[in-house]
């Protein structure tokens, strides 16, 4: 028994359950009744504050472990994970013509991306339920960081994604010694086999939009967002969004912080799609209810966040709607485009599906979505190493080429007549 959380509620019906009663979802609705972790907020009162926060020296998520839905004495891996900077960046602020820019740098991560939030807590739940392997399907990332979580513990598991995957996340994948299965399919038929397997075998899921405690520890971003504002929450985050669990998980953590009095107001959450991978957008544009619209076929240069059927979707609508924020919408050439820009101006080198979040923001400015003065964080959530292809086609997109040179001054000279670059 976990005390401090009150109960698992299902996200359609409201149903509330014990978390040793049900699995992973509501058994009334499928694979569609995502849970959501309710939480004893006076129990963990006693326990956390950001005073006991500020004596604290643990970087990593699990300075936050009366929050998350995990046994207080479960031992956790030894990756670090958590702990990102949050970049103030006055040069991209003033190039946007803002005042307050934030960037989250995600691709800090041990396995370089958000999902290593998640994956963590997926390998302390395995181990709490004793699971003799774990498995996921991903478009990439969430497969890279199981992978890389469990091997830092000696975790048996079995990774599902896309054939089509960049290399450098089967390259991770195949290094930690994961059971690869390179699906003949997009994401979406990955995480379906997934799903089938699992069930077939009986290993422990981390799917994304099916195990409720996946939001949990992507909540934690929110946390430690808020605690490097000094408890100041934004006014704006930009998150870009595939099965929508990124931006349910911050969505979660404002709430949290909400109801413990730790921040005053909830910032508005604006979630950025491909125009390829557009189906939350879609549904939120047009008042489509997520529960029935159709699948659409799901084509974008930001592979991570590439589904077609967001898995996280009733959640990831709440965490807009409830919030005031928009679903922005952004083509693969202001995808591509961002990467350069967001790297030159402040440093950070993100995956294409991580520079989609700043993406949505420029378009955000230019269609007058935000006003000069807002305080914004924009999150990146995937290193750019992840991805050097698409990196290398974002710099031709804006005419960016070295020079090949002779190994003499001369040919030095020649260019050097023409300047360096600022
Ligand atoms: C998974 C992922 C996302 C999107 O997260 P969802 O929970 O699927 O919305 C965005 N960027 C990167 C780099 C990711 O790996
Ligand atoms: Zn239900």
């Amino acid at each position: 028994m976990i005390n401090h959380i009150l109960n698992l509620k299902c996200t359609i019906c409201g149903a509330e359950y014990q978390p040793d009663e049900v699995d992973y979802v509501c058994p009334h609705h499928g694979n569609e009744g995502i849970l959501d972790v309710q939480y004893d907020y006076d129990a963990i009162a006693t326990r956390i504050s950001p005073e006991t926060l500020r004596h604290n020296p643990d970087p990593t998520i699990w300075r936050y472990k009366p929050l998350l839905p995990v046994e207080p004495e479960s031992p956790v891996p030894p990756l670090s994970v958590g702990g990102t900077p949050l970049y103030h960046t006055p040069k991209l602020a003033a190039e946007l013509g803002l005042w307050h820019l934030w960037v989250k740098d995600d691709g800090r991560q041990p396995t370089a991306s958000f999902k290593d939030r998640a994956s963590a807590i997926a390998v302390v739940k395995a181990h709490e339920k004793g699971a003799a392997v774990i498995t996921t399907a991903s478009t990439g990332n969430a497969a890279a960081a199981l992978s890389g979580l469990s091997a830092s513990v000696g975790q048996k598991n079995v990774i599902f994604v896309p054939e089509s995957a960049p290399q450098a996340k089967i390259a991770q994948l195949l290094t930690f010694g994961s059971t690869v299965m390179l699906v003949q399919g997009s994401y979406d038929d990955a995480f379906d086999l997934c799903m089938l397997a699992a069930d077939e075998y009986g290993w422990y899921n981390r799917n994304t939009g099916y195990n409720p405690y996946m939001s949990e520890g992507k909540k934690t971003a929110a946390f430690e967002i808020c605690e490097q504002l000094n408890w100041q929450a934004p006014d704006r985050i930009f998150v870009s969004v595939g099965d929508g669990c990124i931006i349910s998980g911050i969505h979660k953590g404002l709430k949290d912080l909400l109801a413990l009095g730790w921040i005053d107001r909830m910032p508005k959450l604006m979630g950025v799609q491909a125009a390829g991978s557009d189906f939350l957008y879609q549904a939120w544009r047009n008042g489509e209810d997520v529960l029935t619209k159709k699948p659409i076929a799901a084509h974008t240069v930001a592979d991570s966040i590439s589904a077609g059927l967001p898995r996280d979707r009733i959640k990831a609508m709440r965490a807009v709607t409830e919030t005031g924020g928009a679903f922005i919408r952004v083509s693969d050439d202001e995808i591509l485009r961002a990467i350069p820009q967001l790297a030159r101006g402040s440093g950070v080198f993100a995956e294409p599906a991580g520079a989609a979040a700043f993406a949505g923001l420029v378009a955000a400015v230019r269609d007058g979505l935000v006003a000069a003065d807002e305080r914004i964080v924009v999150l990146n959530t995937g290193n750019g190493l992840k991805d050097v292809a698409s990196a290398m086609k974002a710099v031709e997109t804006i005419g960016t080429q070295a020079y090949h040179v002779a190994p003499n001054l001369e040919s030095v000279a020649r260019i050097m007549e023409q300047g360096v670059n600022a």
